[in-house]
């Protein structure tokens, strides 16, 4: 099959730091364009936005969308419409419809979409998936905290409407957690913590329950300076596996499993190739899910004003 000619629109910071290097790495796909306000990269056909990249006769076969989840449903549309295979930056959207739209547009169009977590890669989550198949999970306690100013330096979209805010990093965890819990959950308490300047939340406490009885707790916070944390423990009948570093490390029974260099972005790109080579999509919205759930049932408690 010949490579994918693939174009990346926003170049941003995980285009840079991510995307570029990955796409490099993998075989099977190309960069050939990138479509970007602000940006360029050197020897590559570059356009200020899709619509004129799309127009402009420069062959490209798939697009890759790293831009902030607000607007890039008309992004992945039009993509879709001129009969590109597409692979989203997680969130894949703003919003919970949209998202089946575009699912069921690339269905009509007979191309690949290609809906990422890319924490779903980490080196531990197969592994933990695996092991907590074989047990009996009896509770789960999500931490996710971290600050927002070293990360998110002045990124003003996460604080806007359909940015998410603190759910912006704990959808990743959430995409770790759907992928393995042995059985589905639903929210059933959720508490956001709003700064008052701002339209998105700095921090939320969420409680889940899945309908064998299990009880999963998230702690997710953006305030959260010095070391941080992005754990997810599971207590089992044999005893506790945990998941540490955003899942690239594994703890079962207090004893390190796995450690290893981290893989997300060329595994993503590795799994888009074999997509679009099968005429396959891969679209699971469920850590979304469970984000709009927590706007949907969140009580809004206000606290201090953020300034960057
Ligand atoms: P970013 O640094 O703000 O980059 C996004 C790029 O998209 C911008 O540089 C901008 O490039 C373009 N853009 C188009 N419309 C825009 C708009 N209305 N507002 C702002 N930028 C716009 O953001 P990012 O951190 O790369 O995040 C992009 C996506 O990747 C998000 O969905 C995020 O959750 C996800 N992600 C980020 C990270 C991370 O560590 N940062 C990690 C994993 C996933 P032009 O101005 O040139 O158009």
């Amino acid at each position: 099959m010949p490579s994918i000619r693939l174009a990346i629109v926003g170049l941003g910071k995980i285009a840079r730091d991510q995307h570029l290097g990955a796409i490099e790495a993998t075989q099977g796909i190309d960069l050939v364009a990138v479509a970007s306000r602000n940006a360029a990269l050197d020897g590559i056909a570059c356009f200020p936005d899709i619509h004129t990249l799309l127009a402009s006769g420069v062959e490209v076969d798939a697009v890759s969308l790293c831009t902030p989840p607000q607007g890039r449903f008309e992004q992945a549309r039009a993509a879709l419409l001129a009969g590109k295979h597409v692979m989203l930056e997680k969130p894949p959207g703003a919003t919970i419809a949209e998202v089946f739209a575009l699912e069921a547009l690339a269905q009509k169009q007979g191309v690949s979409l290609f809906a990422t977590w890319h924490s779903r890669e980490s080196a531990a989550v197969e592994p933990a998936r695996k092991l907590l198949s074989e047990r009996k999970v009896r509770s789960v306690e999500v931490e996710w905290k971290e600050d927002v100013r070293h990360w998110h330096p002045g990124q003003a979209w996460i604080w806007e409407p359909g940015g998410l805010g603190v759910f912006d990093p704990g959808i990743n965890a959430l995409s770790i957690v759907t992928r393995i819990m042995p059985e589905s959950f639903h929210l059933v308490s959720s508490e956001l913590s709003f700064p008052a300047n701002r339209a998105a939340p700095i921090a939320a406490d969420l409680t889940f329950e899945s309908a064998g009885g299990i009880k999963v707790s998230a702690a997710f916070d953006w305030r959260q300076t010095g070391p941080q944390t992005w754990d997810i423990r599971v207590e089992t009948d044999e005893g506790p596996v945990v998941l540490t570093h955003g899942g690239s490390r594994l703890i079962v029974d207090g004893k390190a499993q796995i450690v290893e260099e981290d893989r997300e972005y060329r595994n993503l790109y590795g799994r888009f190739v074999e997509l679009v080579g099968s005429g396959r999509s891969d679209t699971d919205f469920s850590p979304l899910v469970h984000v709009a759930d927590a706007f949907m049932l969140g009580r809004r408690n206000v606290v201090e004003s953020f300034e960057d």
